[in-house]
């Protein structure tokens, strides 16, 4: 990782590196302009951008007219070609929307409504029988369902973290275990000049607040309080690779005032998916997951698709959405400080917009603050990113051709996903600084056994990379030390054995 000295004068100072911060950040990196994102977590994604449903939605869901409705089917279309210039895995699945019966046959009516308006392409409501000629695990309840043949799913660990590798290619800095406490302003409070943070303060003429769950803190720290962002948890199981094929699209169950409904997905690692329930709480980091909640999930996803084998879940985990009231997005520039735009309440589909929420942002910037930054396109500008080679997906030969260069692609480090030593070293030499961010750059401990044999291996590896102790090695950042001690002191001077 390429840790920038603490310097200011930036002319744009994103907050969060979430994918809307990444994907601002890299539309940034196009033009002569100097950046920074401060992230307060130690590894990428780690707010909502970390723990979701992996989804690019078709955009038929948001009522026409909302910034989600407008965002949402364009950032769909420009995933397409995204994933190739960014190397991150997209399966294009799309996407049904299951109805029992004659009431939620209506909402597909209404949804289809939507998807026209919104400019979605292909739609169309089938027969619930027309759905298990193509899918045959689904329920024989579903009555009828409505196909979105545009909508795919992404790895969100790749997707986020190749923005940001992207942008920082181009010039953007990133301070990462850099939070955000408060905002700087010119004298007279007319104008931003920049963020103060744990590491010290850095100036910017421009700062774009995309600090996900805290979006509402930033903004009230700029004197703007016209929205609040209420925390959702979403509760989900994993499931083990050789059950990712019982279904090949995306499910979703007729979607209520709580949300999109529960789904059940073949992700892009054809693992099984499902979940998530939504649940408001008070605690913004509460990332747990409950009996109660798993028990919902696997009630509802049964509707959809019966006779999921539960003990072939490898894990649970729950992400928090950072809801707004409202319930749309918030993008705008406030008239005063000048220089300081807001990108909140960025909840699903926010994954799916945030490319284009980044071209807007940008849009924004220009127009309404030419005094403020200048933009001249870089001609400099590389879009194109490679991801660390995949061994597990890679022939047979050039498995072989890679371990005779370089023995350390022929030593598994994770049996499971098939991780060598040189991904887990290729890892950290691009930034990942914990177990868990090993894990989202190359996936050791996502398999079965979700890190049993593994974890020891990355962190003495990490532990040598990185120059330190093993005992200094964390899973996830400050606070969560892998090891306490070691087993096997020597004896101190004079002690007898
Ligand atoms: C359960 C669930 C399911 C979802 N499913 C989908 C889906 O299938 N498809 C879809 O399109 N969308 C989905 N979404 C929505 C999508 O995940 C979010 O809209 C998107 O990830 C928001 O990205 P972001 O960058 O705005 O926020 P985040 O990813 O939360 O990033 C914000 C970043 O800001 C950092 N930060 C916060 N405060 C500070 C501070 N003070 N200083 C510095 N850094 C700070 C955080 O650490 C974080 O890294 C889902 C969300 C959830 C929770």
């Amino acid at each position: 990782m390429h840790w920038p000295a603490v310097r200011g004068d930036y002319d744009v100072i994103v907050i969060g590196a979430g994918i809307c911060g990444g994907t601002i950040a890299r539309e940034l990196s196009k033009y002569k302009l100097t950046s920074a994102i401060m992230e307060r977590a130690s590894d990428i994604p780690y707010g909502s951008s970390r723990a979701n449903s992996s989804m690019i939605h078709g955009g038929f869901d948001d009522k026409p007219g909302t910034q989600k409705a407008m965002f949402c089917p364009v950032g769909n279309k420009m995933y397409r070609s995204l994933h190739e210039e960014l190397d991150f895995k997209y399966r294009s699945c799309g996407s049904y929307v299951c109805a029992i019966g004659s009431e939620e046959e209506r909402h597909l009516e209404t949804l289809l409504g939507y998807g026209k308006s919104n400019g979605v392409d292909g739609l169309a409501i089938i027969t619930g029988d027309a759905l298990r000629d193509r899918e045959p695990n689904a329920s024989g309840e579903i009555t009828a369902a409505l196909w979105s043949p545009t909508a795919a799913i992404v790895n969100n660990f790749e997707a986020s973290l190749a923005f940001v590798e992207n942008a920082r290619q181009n010039g953007v800095d990133l301070f990462m275990r850099t939070e955000v406490t408060g905002l700087l302003f010119s004298e007279d409070g007319s104008h931003i000049r920049g963020v103060s943070t744990n590491r010290g303060d850095f100036t910017s003429r421009v700062v774009i607040n995309a600090a996900g769950i805290n979006s509402d803190i930033i903004s009230r720290m700029a004197g703007d309080d016209s929205f609040i962002i209420q925390a959702t948890r979403g509760e989900y199981f994993i499931f083990d690779r050789s059950i990712g094929d019982m279904v090949n699209a995306f499910f979703f169950s007729c979607p209520s005032a709580k949300g999109k409904g529960v789904t059940v997905a073949h992700t892009a690692d054809d693992n099984l998916l499902i979940g998530p329930t939504s649940t408001v709480q008070t605690d913004r980091e509460n990332r747990n997951t409950t009996r109660p909640g798993l028990e919902e999930v696997f009630g509802m996803s049964a509707r959809l698709v019966p006779n999921i084998p539960r003990n072939m879940a490898i894990t649970t985990f729950s992400g928090v959405r950072a809801n707004s009231k409202s319930g749309d997005f918030h993008i705008y520039a406030l008239d005063r400080p000048r220089g300081f735009v807001n990108v909140a309440g960025i909840k699903s589909p926010g994954f799916t917009s945030a490319p284009a929420i980044a071209s807007r942002v940008v849009e924004i910037v220009k127009e309404s603050m030419p005094d403020l930054v200048k933009f001249e396109t870089d001609p400099k500008f590389v879009p194109e990113r490679r991801h660390i080679p995949r061994f597990a997906d890679m022939p047979m030969e050039e498995r072989e051709r890679l371990a005779r260069e370089d023995p350390q692609w022929g030593q598994i480090v994770c049996r499971c996903e098939s991780v060598t030593e040189a991904q887990v070293v290729e890892a950290i030499r691009r930034g990942a600084r914990t177990v868990a961010g090993v894990k989202l750059w190359v996936r050791p401990g996502t398999g079965r056994c979700q890190g049993g044999f593994c974890a020891p291996r990355v962190v003495e590896i990490l532990a040598r990379e990185l120059g330190v102790s093993p005992l200094e090695i964390t899973r996830h950042g400050d606070g969560s030390r892998v090891l306490t001690g070691r087993t096997k002191e020597p004896p101190l001077r004079g002690e007898s054995l």
